[in-house]
């Protein structure tokens, strides 16, 4: 094809996409057309506790049968309780995602005790919230191992059979820290950008073997509050709890689950971060660092206690 219609193909792609996404700005979601996901197997990592147990008991409620991985079997047990009471179908494993043959044995387990895994949740997560050099070198490599390499191996076990029926759809649960650096998370940082990484590289490949009815999505949500990043304070400075709002594990797992019945490649919560990650693209560093001073964003981890100090809060309710 001619370089000047391929020149004028794009841009009328590229005007085509912004038209698009306009309309998906202002449409309420409700008038979209959602995907049912009845009868599908909906893996979730992660799931014995905050939003991984939530996003487990709302696929169950929408008809999936839910396999639940974690390494609490304390937690596991009580989110498996919950969605049976709920009348769900559901299985629950002890897994530990940073241990490979782990995965790939408890894999082979959950295709012969409950069938080919359709819809892939990586949720499971740890944080360490201490300054680079003061964490142990262990703890370092472990938070690699679980928020980032994890993805490696539960997706080489469970993605060969969507491939193979072009259906399923992967769901990386990264994090705002995925795209914006803050100071006591290097090693999260790191890790999450690195989910980011793998998760849109792989979303290329699918694409370019033509399996475009395996759906990814890349969820990116500010902090939660489960209890995982208890003592973050964001409201040092009120009008950044306005634009960026400690945000409820229940209104995370409802936009999560919403993203994936309407293919939603990418999601970041709550909705301003789209804009911020936009501009941020376009500013000098400079500029970017007279924002974050503005937000005092380099604060935000000061008071970071995390769950070992501040003790488990109670499960998360259900909902
Ligand atoms: P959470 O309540 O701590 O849940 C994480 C779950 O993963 C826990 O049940 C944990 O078990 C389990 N887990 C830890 N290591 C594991 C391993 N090696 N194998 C299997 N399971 C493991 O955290 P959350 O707040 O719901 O976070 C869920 C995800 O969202 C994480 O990926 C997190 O990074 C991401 N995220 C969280 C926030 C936030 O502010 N909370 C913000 C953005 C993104 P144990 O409890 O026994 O460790």
């Amino acid at each position: 094809m001619h370089i000047a219609l391929r020149i004028i193909l794009a841009l009328l792609e590229v005007v085509y996409a912004y038209l698009e996404a306009l309309i998906f700005l202002i449409l309420p979601t409700r008038f979209r057309k959602h995907k049912s996901i009845a009868g599908e197997i909906a893996l979730v990592t992660g799931a014995g506790s905050g939003i991984g147990r939530l996003m487990a008991l709302r696929l169950s409620r929408l008809g999936a049968s839910l396999v639940l991985w974690d390494v609490s079997e304390a937690g596991l047990d009580e989110t498996r309780r919950i969605i049976e009471n709920d009348g769900g179908p559901v299985r629950s494993y002890l897994c530990d995602v940073s241990d490979r043959q782990m995965v790939y044995d408890v894999a082979e387990r959950v295709r012969r005790e409950v069938g080919n895994v359709t819809i892939l949740v990586n949720n499971a997560g740890i944080v360490n919230g201490k300054w680079f050099l003061e964490t142990a070198d262990e703890r370092l490599e472990k938070t690699m191992q679980v928020n980032a390499v994890a993805h490696f191996w539960t997706v080489k076990a469970f993605l060969p059979s969507m491939i193979s029926n072009n259906h399923g759809h992967i769901v990386t649960i990264s994090s705002m820290a995925g795209r914006f650096a803050l100071p006591r998370l290097v090693d999260y940082c790191a890790s999450k950008f690195a989910a980011t990484g793998f998760h849109e590289s792989l979303q290329m490949e699918l694409e370019l073997l033509g399996k475009t009815a395996v759906k990814m999505t890349n969820v990116q949500p500010f902090f939660i509050t489960t209890g995982m990043f208890t003592g973050v304070e964001t409201s040092i400075n009120p009008w950044v709890q306005n634009v960026m709002p400690l945000l409820s594990p229940d209104y995370v797992a409802d936009t999560v689950v919403e993203a994936i019945l309407l293919n939603k490649p990418e999601v970041m919560i709550p909705r301003s971060m789209y804009i911020m990650m936009r501009l941020a693209v376009l500013m000098p560093k400079r500029a970017m660092r007279a924002l974050e001073d503005l937000m005092e964003s380099r604060d935000f981890m000061a008071g970071f206690v995390g769950r070992e100090l501040a003790g488990r809060p109670a499960p998360t309710k259900r909902s």
